[in-house]
């Protein structure tokens, strides 16, 4: 057993706490990895704010890590001390329909199949105080070791910088997927991208790779664009600006409606406008942002019945073992700057400034 400092939830609502806890041995299949960084993104929130689905309390939130492997339970073969890998916040088993099916990414051993509260034996590695703590999407990388399935961790390039590619665990994967693989978006296109944080600036990292001639970027905090026009945003839009809803704005600026549209805010009224932003025949938008769990929309058929395409992502696409190793050698070969999403660094002690940093639009 280890012990070491993890940011524990103990209830919705309440800052993480700080705390010493236990980290039990791996068991037959798993691997401890020693954290090294940890990115924070919107969709923990969601879940210290109670809104994530099928969470249980107290829990260890964070799924944007990356560190090196400890110890490996037994028939453990893909990896081995010493490693450096990510844990995955959608695993690739490699043998479910989905695995096998080369169009998706959605491994059935994933979260909304079925609650990662536990590891697959329903048990928690994790204790505190004498009281068992959740594991959050198998990962938890709010703490210093953690351990996971070895199907939901990836090795990847021994010379990657931790502190730099732990985004792609999540924020960065998510939004340069969501172009590349999700939309599709062709050489010559016309994007718009809603909200500007770190997913919807690496869908105008990922639009631009894919040749987009022009990216609309759309959000509401105007300190967001100057990031999102070095990354390849051509127009940048405050709907707050505007007499006009955003979408009839950027139906007249394109004639038409964009090509393709990507919601990465985690709204209601974001998500239909993006999705009536795209051209009513051959649009495509694609939905990233994650409602409280529990929300509905509603919208008018027409708005389909025309031809548009409404899809979704989950982390963009990406068959996470095979592909995310992939993403970090292009990382390694200067494809793209990834480093540029990073605003801030803190010490683990100060998780909570992150939070507030995040909340208030930094
Ligand atoms: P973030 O909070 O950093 O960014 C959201 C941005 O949206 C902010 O810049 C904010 O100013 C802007 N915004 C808020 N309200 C707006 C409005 N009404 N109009 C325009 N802009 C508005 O969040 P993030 O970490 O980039 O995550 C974005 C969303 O993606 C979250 O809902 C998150 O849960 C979700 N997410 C989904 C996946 C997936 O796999 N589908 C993965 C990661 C994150
Ligand atoms: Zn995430």
């Amino acid at each position: 057993v280890i012990r070491c400092r993890a940011a524990v939830a103990w209830a919705p609502g309440k800052p993480l706490s700080v705390e010493e806890v236990e980290v039990a041995p791996p068991k037959a299949g798993e691997v401890r990895i020693k954290l090294v960084a940890t990115g924070i993104c919107r969709t923990d929130e969601h879940l210290l704010q109670g809104c994530f689905p099928n969470a249980e309390f107290p829990v260890i939130p964070g799924h944007e890590g990356a560190g090196i492997v400890e110890s490996i339970g037994e028939g453990v073969t893909s990896m081995k001390p010493g490693d450096k890998v990510m844990p995955l916040c959608i695993p690739q088993c490699g043998e479910c329909s989905f695995c096998q099916n080369p169009e998706s990414n959605f491994c059935q051993k994933s979260h909304i199949s079925e609650p990662q509260n536990l590891l697959p034996d329903k048990s928690s590695r994790f204790s505190c105080k004498g009281k068992q703590i959740h594991h959050f999407l198998w990962v938890s990388t709010f703490a210093e070791y953690t351990v996971v399935p070895e199907y939901a961790v990836a090795k990847i390039d021994a010379a990657a910088p931790l502190d730099k590619v732990c985004l792609f665990g999540c924020g960065f994967s998510t939004g340069y997927g969501a172009a590349i693989n999700t939309a599709k978006v062709k050489p010559g296109s016309t994007c718009a991208v809603f909200g500007l944080g770190g997913v919807g600036l690496s869908v105008v990292m990922g639009c631009k790779a894919a040749g987009a001639s022009r990216i609309i970027a759309v959000d509401i905090n105007k300190d967001k664009f100057a990031k999102a026009k070095e990354l390849g945003a051509t127009d940048c839009i405050n709907p707050r600006d505007l007499k006009k809803p955003i979408q009839e704005v950027l139906t007249e600026m394109t004639g038409q409606g964009v090509d393709y549209s990507f919601e990465a805010i985690g709204r209601e009224d974001t998500m239909i406008a993006a999705l009536a932003s795209c051209n009513m025949s051959t649009g495509v938008c694609v939905m990233i942002g994650v409602l409280d769990s529990g929300s509905k929309i509603s919208i008018d058929p027409m708005l389909l019945l025309t031809g548009r395409t409404w899809k979704g992502t989950s982390l963009g696409g990406w068959k996470t073992r095979e592909c995310i190793p992939k993403l970090v050698s292009g990382y390694l070969e200067k494809k793209f700057n990834s480093d540029l999403l990073i605003t801030h660094t803190l010490p683990f002690a100060k998780v909570n400034e992150g939070f507030e940093l995040l909340r208030a639009g930094k």
